[in-house]
């Protein structure tokens, strides 16, 4: 009897067990061909099809309109940091970046090797606990695209709005893809690691406006350009076949799951419960503002940090795991991303309710 535990990691994170159960089914010969999907020319038709029909089922779960290039790139968000710039300057000098937390700062920072970057607004005065007022923002009227992080992984903190601005808007979706409908037509061009929400490491989506491809600076490195990937429809050099296969599986999970709008219902309750919790409780605390609160990421802390440790073991040993906080900023941190069950949610909250009981 395989016993499998409830996985909070921030990345790579759980994914669906009936995904994982198809792909293990399916591992030594993919539907009669007498071979594994990792063993298959990319070039084959069998690998085109699922290459294919994962692309398909992707534009129907986002509802993604016709102008719109979906690419599965790799080099993960943190080439996109790169990339972006390099496809979307079209020849300008400056872009708009807003600053809400550590993925932010490290998209700022890659930037800055192309272009003067503007940097909007930014939250670091409140240690990152809340998004500045768009009021407040000072963009540039010369700014190529205006570039946010819809959801700081690390800080637990979540735009529930969209950014109206005149520029071409580019968001770093990495960690909440895929866990709410959004409006791709608001949007110049969205990448995502797929290891989150999506799949596997090694498989990065990028969705993009085409309009706005075609003109990136002439040192683009061709993996990195989003026309030439676009024009060999991904296929450029050999793919990341097995993640993207996998993601093709996530995205047949999610469609029979209901799409977009049940996981968008699934997601808010299994975040207001834990929140709820937290703020219920002297013990727990969560730092960010009520209303920016990540359904993602929960970061919370103990009332006493000594108690980390201890916190971290017997979670463990109660079969919870991956809830340490990130390494830059310590506490715990609970990620509750698709694949992560009310179930899990429930056992994570009464392992909490029983150590405050211990401990606090
Ligand atoms: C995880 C993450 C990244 C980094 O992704 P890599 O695949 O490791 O490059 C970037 N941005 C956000 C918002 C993330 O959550």
């Amino acid at each position: 009897m395989v016993q499998r535990k409830y996985n909070f990691c921030a990345g790579p994170a759980a994914l669906p067990e009936p995904v994982l159960e198809q792909a293990q089914a399916e591992l030594l010969d993919w539907q009669g061909r007498g071979l594994s999907v990792m063993e298959m020319s990319h070039r084959s038709k069998e690998f085109i099809a699922i290459a294919e029909k994962a692309e398909a089922d992707l534009r129907e779960l986002l509802a993604v309109p016709d102008d719109y290039a979906v690419l599965f790139v790799q080099g993960g968000a943190t080439a996109q940091f790169s990339a972006v710039p390099l496809n979307l300057l079209r020849g300008s000098a400056k872009a708009d970046y807003l600053n809400t937390g550590q993925w932010s700062k490290k998209a700022i920072a890659e930037a800055r090797r192309f272009c003067d970057v503007n940097v909007v607004a930014s939250a670091e005065n409140t240690n990152f606990s809340s998004i500045p007022e768009p009021s407040e923002w000072q963009t540039d009227n010369n700014a190529a695209y205006l570039h946010y992080t819809p959801n700081e992984t690390i800080g637990g903190v979540e735009f529930h709005w969209l950014p109206r601005v005149s520029t071409p808007l580019v968001a770093d979706m990495s960690s909440t893809i895929l866990s709410r409908p959004i409006d791709v037509s608001q949007f110049g061009l969205i990448y995502a690691g797929a290891q989150k929400n999506i799949g596997p490491a090694g498989l990065t989506l990028v969705i993009a406006k085409r309009e706005l491809l075609g003109n990136a600076h002439s040192l683009t490195p061709s993996t990195l350009n989003y026309q030439t990937i676009d024009d060999g429809k991904s296929m450029l050099n050999t793919p990341p076949t097995f993640a993207w296969y996998l993601a093709g599986l996530v995205f047949e999970w999610l469609k029979e799951g209901g799409g977009l709008e049940a996981q968008a219902h699934r997601n808010h309750q299994k975040a207001t419960s834990l929140y709820g919790f937290i703020d219920g409780s002297d013990f727990y605390g969560n730092p960010v503002e009520p209303q920016s609160r990540s359904w993602m990421n929960v970061p919370f802390t103990l009332a006493d940090a000594a108690l980390d440790k201890t916190f971290l073991t017997e979670a463990e040993e109660n079969d919870l795991l991956n809830l340490a906080g990130h390494r830059s900023v310590g506490g715990m941190r609970a990620s509750l991303y698709n694949a992560v069950s009310m179930e899990a949610v429930e056992a994570l909250m009464s392992f909490m309710r029983d150590f405050e009981q211990r401990h606090g």
